[in-house]
C-alpha cells in the first residue's frame, strides 16, 4: 500500500506486582481495551498459568492450542499463538496451565531470562504470521502500538522473562496497609533486573485499583504512596466497582460489558493518561 508501515517497535510494558488479587490482569484486559479502543493496536500476552486475562477476554480452552508456553519453551514462534478477540485491535497470546512447569522446564536452557525477549525480538511487528498472498496484504493489520504482558503473582522466571523483555513496568497497586511494603520489594526487583538482563526496564507508572473512597485508610496509602514515588503514580484512580468483577464471568472486558459503569470510565481515563505520558516521552527523547 501507499501508506509505508510505521518503523516504530511497540512499546512494551509489563503488568506487574508480586500480591494477587491487586487487579493485574483486570488492568491488562481493560487498559488493553480502552487503548484498542482509542485506535492503538494492542497485544495482551498472558503469562500467568492461572489464565485470567486469557478467559476475562473469552478465549475458550479450544482456542488455545498454541500458547505462551510454547513461546517461552520455543516450540512455537509467538506469531502462531497470537489470538484476535472480540474487540477490534486488541489481540491476546493465550496461557495455558502447562506454564507452571515452564520454570522447571526452562531451568537448564540457555538464556532462560531471555526467552519471551527474544521471541519478540523475531516477531513480525503486526503479529502476523509468516508470508501473506497479495490479496491478503491489502488487509495486513497494522503493526502493534502497545503490547501488555500479565504477570503471574509472583517473582518467578515467567515475571523475569516479562521485565527482561519489556521498556518498561507498569505497577497496579492496591490501598492497603502493606502495599508500600511490597512495593518496595518489587522495586528492588526491578533494580536488580535492570542490572543483569535489562539496562532499559523503566517504571512506567503506578496504577492505585480498587480504591474505595469511603475509606480512610485507602487515601492514607494513595497519599504515602504519591510522596514516595510522585508523578510516576496515575493521577487517574480505578475505584472498586462491582461490573468490573462482574464482567469476567461473560468472557468481556469490563469496558464491553458496561462502558458506562465508573470503572469502564476509569479505565478510559487511564488509557487517556498514559498515552499523554507516553508522547510526552516521547518528546523528550526526541
Ligand atoms: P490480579 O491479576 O492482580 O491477581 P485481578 O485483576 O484478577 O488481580 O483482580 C482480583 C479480583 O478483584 C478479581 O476478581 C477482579 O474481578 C476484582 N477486581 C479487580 N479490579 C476491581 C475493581 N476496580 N473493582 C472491583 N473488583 C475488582
Ligand atoms: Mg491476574
Amino acid at each position: 500500500g501507499l501508506l509505508a508501515p510505521s518503523t516504530d517497535r511497540p512499546r512494551i510494558l509489563v503488568v506487574a506486582n508480586q500480591k494477587g488479587g491487586v487487579g493485574k490482569t483486570t488492568t491488562a484486559i481493560n487498559l488493553g481495551t480502552a487503548l484498542a479502543a482509542v485506535g492503538e493496536r494492542v497485544l495482551i500476552v498472558d503469562l500467568d498459568p492461572q489464565g485470567n486475562a486469557s478467559t476475562g477476554l473469552g478465549i475458550g480452552r479450544h482456542e488455545r492450542k498454541v500458547s505462551a508456553y510454547d513461546v517461552l519453551i520455543g516450540s512455537a514462534l509467538i506469531e502462531d499463538a497470537v489470538v484476535p478477540t472480540k474487540v477490534p485491535g486488541l489481540d491476546i497470546v493465550p496461557s495455558t496451565m502447562d506454564l507452571l512447569g515452564a520454570e522447571l522446564e526452562l531451568a537448564s536452557v540457555p538464556r532462560r531470562s531471555h526467552r519471551l525477549r527474544d521471541a519478540l525480538a523475531r516477531m513480525p511487528r503486526n503479529g502476523k504470521a509468516r508470508e501473506t498472498s497479495e490479496a491478503e496484504t491489502q488487509m495486513t493489520p497494522r503493526p502493534y502500538s502497545y503490547l501488555l504482558i500479565d504477570c503471574p503473582p509472583s517473582l518467578n522466571l515467567l515475571t523475569i522473562n516479562a521485565m527482561t523483555a519489556a521498556d518498561a513496568i507498569l505497577v497496579p497497586l492496591q490501598c492497603e496497609f502493606f502495599a508500600l511494603e511490597g512495593l518496595s520489594q518489587l522495586l528492588r526487583t526491578v533494580e536488580r533486573v535492570k542490572t543483569s538482563l535489562n539496562p532499559r526496564l523503566e517504571i512506567q507508572g503506578i496504577v492505585l485499583t480498587m480504591f474505595d473512597q469511603r475509606n480512610k485508610l485507602s487515601d492514607q496509602v494513595a497519599s504515602d504512596v504519591r510522596g514516595y514515588l510522585g508523578d510516576k503514580v496515575y493521577r487517574t484512580v480505578i475505584p472498586r466497582n462491582v461490573r468490573i468483577s462482574e464482567a469476567p464471568s461473560y468472557g468481556k472486558p469490563a469496558l464491553v460489558y458496561d462502558h458506562r459503569c465508573a470503572g469502564s470510565k476509569a479505565y478510559m481515563k487511564l488509557a487517556a493518561e498514559m498515552i499523554q505520558r507516553e508522547r510526552a516521552l516521547k518528546r523528550n527523547a526526541a
